[in-house]
Parts: C-alpha cells; structure tokens; sequence
C-alpha cells in the first residue's frame, strides 16, 4: 500500500455499514478506501446476527430506522437476486398477549401500504406452528432470513469490482484534521483523504473523540446470546415467531428463527458485555468496562432498568430460565434440545440522559461524518444507509 496516495474518501470500518457506504460513493466515481483492523469483512456485529430481513413494521413512523429500514429492504433484495445471495422471505407471526398492540401494528402496516399484512386466525396460527401455544399474531410476510456475513462479502467484492481498495489489518490508532482533509495512523502506516467517514460499529464513539467530537452519545456493548435447537426437534418450528417489542428497549425480544441453514435459532437476550467485543462472559477488557460503568449516562441506564438487566443476566446464565422463555412460544422445547450459538454484540449507543438511541445517528465533524448509532435493523437497511450517506457527502 502506497500510504502516500491521497482518496477522496476514507471509511474506517469493513462491516456491513462501511462496505455499503464505500459501494455507493465508489459508483459515483470518487476514490474510496476502506480500513478495517480484522481480517476480513464482517467480522464482528455484521457476521454474528439474526439474519433477519426486518420488514420496516416495528419502528417509529419517519424515523432513519424505518424509511432507511423500509428502502433498504428493497434495495437488499436486489442486490442480493443480483449477486445470487441466497435468501428465503417466507414472512414471520409477531405475537403479543395485548391484541390492541397487534393492531396498532396493523394499522401501521396499512400506513405504510404493506401488502399482505394479517391478523391470523386460530386455524390459520395452528396451520403455520401446528407446535405453538400461540393464541394470537399478525403474520407479516414482507420479513425473511439471509447470512448477513455473505452479505458484506458480497458488498466487498462488489467495492472491489469498482475499483475501491480496502486494507485489512490496519486498525485506526489517531485521526488528524490537516489542510483540506484527514490524515489516519495505524500502527504500521499511514492514510491520506480529503473527507473521512466512521462506520466502526462498537468502536465508533472512540473513533468520533479522536476526530475531535463530543458525542452526546457512548457506547454501550450488549451481548447477545442464542440457542441452536437440534436438528431432530427443527421440525418444532416452520418459521419465525417474534413477540413485539418493549418501545423502551430497542432490543426485538427472544424470537425464534429459522435461519438460511434451516437450523432454529432461539435468541437473543441482552446482557451488557465486559469488553466491547465482548462474545463470552469471560472476555473482559478493563478499560472499556471501567469506561462503560463510570459513564454518566450508564448510571443513570443501569438505575431505570436494573430489573430488566438482572432477569437478562439470569436468564444468560440459567438455560432453565432461557427455556422458560422459549416455551411461551413452544411448549415441547427442553433444556436437552438446545445448544449455545456463537453471540453477537450489539453497539448500542446510549446517551447523558440514560436513555438508549433508538433511532440511527449520525454526527458530521470537519470533512467528516461519523455513524454513532446503527443497531438492528442496520443490516436490513444498510444499502440505504449507504445511499443516505453517500447523499451527503457527495452534496
Ligand atoms: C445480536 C445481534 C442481532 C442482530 N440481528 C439483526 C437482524 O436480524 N437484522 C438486522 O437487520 N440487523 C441485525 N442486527 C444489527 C446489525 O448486525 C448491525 O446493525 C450491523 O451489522 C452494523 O454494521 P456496522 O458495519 O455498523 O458494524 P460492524 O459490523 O460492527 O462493523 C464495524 C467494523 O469497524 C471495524 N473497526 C472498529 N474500529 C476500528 C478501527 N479503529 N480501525 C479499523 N477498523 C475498525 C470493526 O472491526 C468492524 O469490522 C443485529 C445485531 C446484533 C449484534
């Protein structure tokens, strides 16, 4: 690598959000770069996720998160019939015991002229998940299942196939505003660029500070855990099944899922992490724990919804407790049918108030733009979010 050559735009971050970004802007002709510390793309919350295609029914009308999320969708689908991704869209049953919350979401669903969006009988529930005690849902049949790992591989040959360069193993260490743009130092090089963009996903509020921003905003990793159910109990399920959401917590709740493989995952919980990476309970980093806990806004977090947090906790360390959960949904599924999953964990942005971010976020700096927020759905939006971007940047 020349470290001389001087892009039009640098994006730190080779996850689904930053490859997306990099594939827009490459098309309009510009020259882009990409920087990732791993070895390859999609290597932390882009590759350890539901895989789910989210259909844009849960979120707020007019957010990011459901204009990107509804567009992006679209986009997604393309692009994946175009790069022969495999994916399935056989549609999920969101459940709740309050029918006037499925309701509401029907009604959404009409604002947003979903096509196909139904309350289901009993017979119609029995039909689909003849093994559920599911007495009432709203099928939805805009959602589906992809391995979203393949999907930012896919989005990286793509870059590559345009002509962008990525560097893997270049981990970003400073960020320095000179006349007319950046310059960012790795340990072994250093890059040049006129306007950088941060799509660092749990890093990416440590990545704003160096550039020399003060987000509002830290943060805050939750770890996310999943059950495999055994190939011989995978019968128990046809499909999704997803209970709808606590609005204050923009986490989507256990579900269960058939993913891309066929298998039935079951997950995920939310339980904050000991390091920002951090995919086990053992995997502690001290300084990022110090920083999370001695965080105003996490304080404040932790004092609203210890209860919350204490029963996710239990529950990420008693698979009884996991199963409990599970057969609400599925009586027949015991302790013995379930295996752990790798986990993800969930950049979660929260901010001085203790509040989560619910909505994406981005922050523009000096010949810069950082992506502070992008939870779930950012996957099933992130072609959008690119085009947002790209938008901008290119004005
Ligand atoms: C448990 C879980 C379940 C989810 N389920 C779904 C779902 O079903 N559907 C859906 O749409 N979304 C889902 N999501 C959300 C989705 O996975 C994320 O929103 C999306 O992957 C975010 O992509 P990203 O590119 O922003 O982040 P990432 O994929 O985390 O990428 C950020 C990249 O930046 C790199 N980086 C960080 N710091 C530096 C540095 N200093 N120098 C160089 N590189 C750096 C990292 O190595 C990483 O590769 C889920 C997320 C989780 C965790």
């Amino acid at each position: 690598m020349d470290s001389n050559s001087n892009f039009d735009f640098l994006i730190i971050g080779g996850g689904i959000v930053g490859f997306s970004t990099a594939v827009k802007i490459q098309q309009s002709g510009k020259s882009v770069l990409v920087l990732e510390k791993e070895k390859t793309p999609g290597f932390h919350q882009s590759g350890r996720n539901s895989g789910v295609i989210h259909s844009g029914i849960y979120y707020k009308p007019n957010s990011f998160k459901s204009q990107l999320s509804i567009r992006g969708r679209e986009l997604l689908i393309d692009f994946l019939k175009l790069k022969k991704v495999p994916f399935r869209l056989e549609g999920k049953i969101v459940v709740d015991t309050n029918i006037e919350k499925i309701e509401h979401l029907l009604e959404r669903s009409k604002n947003l002229s979903m096509e196909g969006v139904k309350i289901l009988t009993n017979q119609e529930l029995s039909d689909k998940e003849p093994n559920s005690i599911i007495n009432q849902g709203l099928f939805v049949p805009q959602a589906g299942v992809v391995n979203y790992r393949k999907v930012t591989e896919a989005l990286a040959e793509e870059f590559d196939s345009l002509g962008g360069k990525v560097e893997y193993f270049e981990e970003i260490i400073s960020i320095e505003s000179i006349k007319g743009g950046k310059t960012l130092r790795t340990k072994k090089n250093k890059f040049q660029g006129d306007y950088l963009i941060n799509c660092g996903g749990l890093h990416s509020d440590r990545l704003a500070k160096l550039d020399g921003l003060d987000p509002n905003v830290q943060i805050i990793p939750f770890r996310g855990e999943y059950y495999t159910l055994d190939k011989s109990k995978s019968n128990l399920v046809n499909n999704m099944i997803y209970p709808i959401a606590d609005p204050d917590l923009p986490f989507l709740g256990i579900h269960l899922t058939r993913n891309i493989d066929g298998d039935i995952e079951a997950g995920p919980n939310a339980v904050f992490a000991f390091a920002k990476e951090g995919y086990k309970w053992t995997n502690f980093n001290f300084k990022e724990t110090l920083s999370s806990l001695t965080y105003g806004g996490m304080l404040k977090l932790g004092k609203k919804y210890y209860k919350t947090g204490i029963s996710e906790m239990y529950r990420s360390l008693n698979k009884k407790a996991f199963v409990n959960e599970i057969n609400k949904l599925i009586p027949a599924i015991t302790t013995k049918d379930i295996q752990v999953r790798e986990a993800g964990v969930r950049a979660q942005a929260v901010d001085k108030d203790g509040s989560l971010v619910d909505d994406f976020m981005f922050q523009e700096g000096l010949s810069s733009l950082h992506v502070l927020n992008a939870p779930s759905p950012a996957a099933t939006a992130c072609l959008a979010i690119g085009e947002h971007i790209a938008s901008k940047v290119l004005r």
